[in-house]
């Protein structure tokens, strides 16, 4: 009898393993099942003669941007269109791990279930994707940056639709460059998408932040607050200069924001203090993680804790080590034009995996009254320093300008960020070009061609 006992008590322990195991892997692959059969190791579902067919990709106007033919992936006929697109779209080999062919890759597969993959019955096509941007608009950012490198990305600020992100370096999917791997000087990050995964020397672009904590600290006087500009200023026993080393005279917020004055910031930022600056970029989402989807977003970062009093002065002028992300300053944008709080981005019509996720992020960057004051500050720039004729008749564009000085004898970062105070178009963008020649010159130039795109 105890023999038997014990043999009882040994069967029920293996059979409760066997059953717990299985059961964890049953778990297991209706949750990762997906994942599993979509790696890019599993290199027949991405190269030619494959066995799954992926589903086509589409812009906003039914532009066929992928699609499957014999077995092999093909892009858009226009070579320009596969450059523009290639980081939004994504290349054959699945190097680009932000895209939506990486992302999405499951879905276009039509991997299922019960079926897996290459379900020859129910779902030989795999699933289409139809994206929100515009491949025009994307083009003409594209061929505004010319020979520089850089990010565009814009969305409606309204619906989330994001209308058009680029990102260079890039190549043309239909035909990488066979040096891609060896020469590192031409296609460094060439597979990062600028807009999500990178993070740049702001400049004069962070002064809306640097604004926006003097509106919080003295709401009933930050207008009246001005500040002598000698074109040079010592402040923490180093200088803190202007652009061009110009002499703006006396300065207060409208136009320091305009002549973009570095002095009339620094002395603005030394007032509040280094805590009450970096609360306030932290506020309004620096150091704090977006998300596009399943995507992580590469966060702006500031950290004053070792800052100076000169060094709070650069900082407060986006030098210093403080960084932005084109897609943060893009949602931040959005936000100010919504009147505080930003609506989530999306990229794809549908409610998957790149479209309108919900990640539990506080949407509020700024309060109604700093948005509409920052509002009016940009408006300013726009009406009274860099010229409506700038962009498409009726946009009423808002926006600041940035030069971040990079160092290393590069030439800086121009960037332009803003929005359209617009019901027509409503539309809010970042504009970041690497080793350009001037905020207005470089930056201005491609977010006037996208928007004129988009008009
Ligand atoms: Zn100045």
């Amino acid at each position: 009898m105890k023999t038997t006992g014990f043999r009882s008590i040994v069967l029920y322990i293996l059979l409760f393993a066997f059953l717990g195991g299985l059961g964890y892997f049953l778990v297991n692959l209706v949750l990762n099942g997906d994942k599993w059969a979509m790696q890019p190791y599993n290199g027949h579902i991405y190269a030619g003669n494959s066995t799954v067919t992926l589903g086509e990709i589409r812009d906003r106007n039914d532009n066929l941007l992928a699609s499957t033919v014999d077995g092999a992936r093909v892009y858009s006929d226009d070579e320009t269109v596969r450059r523009a697109l290639m980081h939004t779209v994504g290349d054959t080999a699945g190097y680009i791990s932000t895209s939506v062919q990486y992302t999405m890759r499951s879905k276009l597969a039509g991997y299922n279930l019960i079926f897996g993959l290459n379900d020859t019955i129910f779902n030989k096509l795999g699933n289409n994707i139809d994206l929100t941007v515009d491949q025009n608009a994307c083009v003409a950012a594209y061929n505004a940056m010319g020979e520089n490198n850089g990010a565009a990305i814009a969305y409606n600020y309204k619906t989330g639709e994001i209308l058009c992100k680029v990102s260079k370096p890039t190549f043309d999917p239909s035909n990488p460059p066979e040096d891609l791997a060896e020469n590192e000087e031409a296609y460094e990050g060439v597979y990062l998408d600028n807009t999500l995964s990178g993070s740049f020397t702001p400049g004069s672009i962070f002064k809306v932040v640097t604004a926006a904590a003097a509106m919080e600290r003295w709401p009933d006087s930050w207008q009246s607050i001005t500040y002598d500009c000698a074109g040079t200023a010592e402040i923490g026993g180093d200088s803190i200069t202007c652009l061009h080393g110009d002499a703006h005279g006396t300065q207060d917020m409208y136009s320091a924001m305009g002549n973009s004055c570095n002095i009339f910031f620094a002395h603005l930022a030394n007032d509040l203090g280094k805590e009450a600056l970096e609360e306030k970029a932290e506020e309004m989402g620096f150091n704090k993680e977006f998300h596009l989807g399943s995507v992580p977003i590469s966060e702006s970062t500031i950290d004053l804790s070792n800052a100076n009093t000169n060094e709070l002065g650069w900082a407060s002028v986006g030098q210093y080590t403080v960084l932005a992300n084109p897609y943060h300053m893009m949602v931040l944008m959005g936000a100010i034009a919504g009147g505080g709080s930003y609506v989530q981005p999306k990229l794809t019509t549908g409610s998957d995996l790149l479209g309108d996720l919900t990640q539990g992020d506080s949407r509020q960057l700024v309060t109604s009254t700093e948005a509409s004051q920052l509002k009016s500050l940009l408006r300013s720039d726009v009406e009274n320093y860099y010229g409506d004729w700038l962009f498409p008749e009726g946009m009423n564009v808002c926006a600041k300008t940035g030069t971040g000085e990079v160092g290393e004898g590069k030439a800086p970062n121009c960037w332009m960020v803003g929005f359209c105070d617009s019901d027509t178009y409503p539309i809010a963008f970042a504009v970041l070009v690497e080793e350009g020649t001037g905020g207005i010159e470089s930056a201005g130039t491609v977010a006037a061609a996208m928007l004129s795109a988009l008009a």
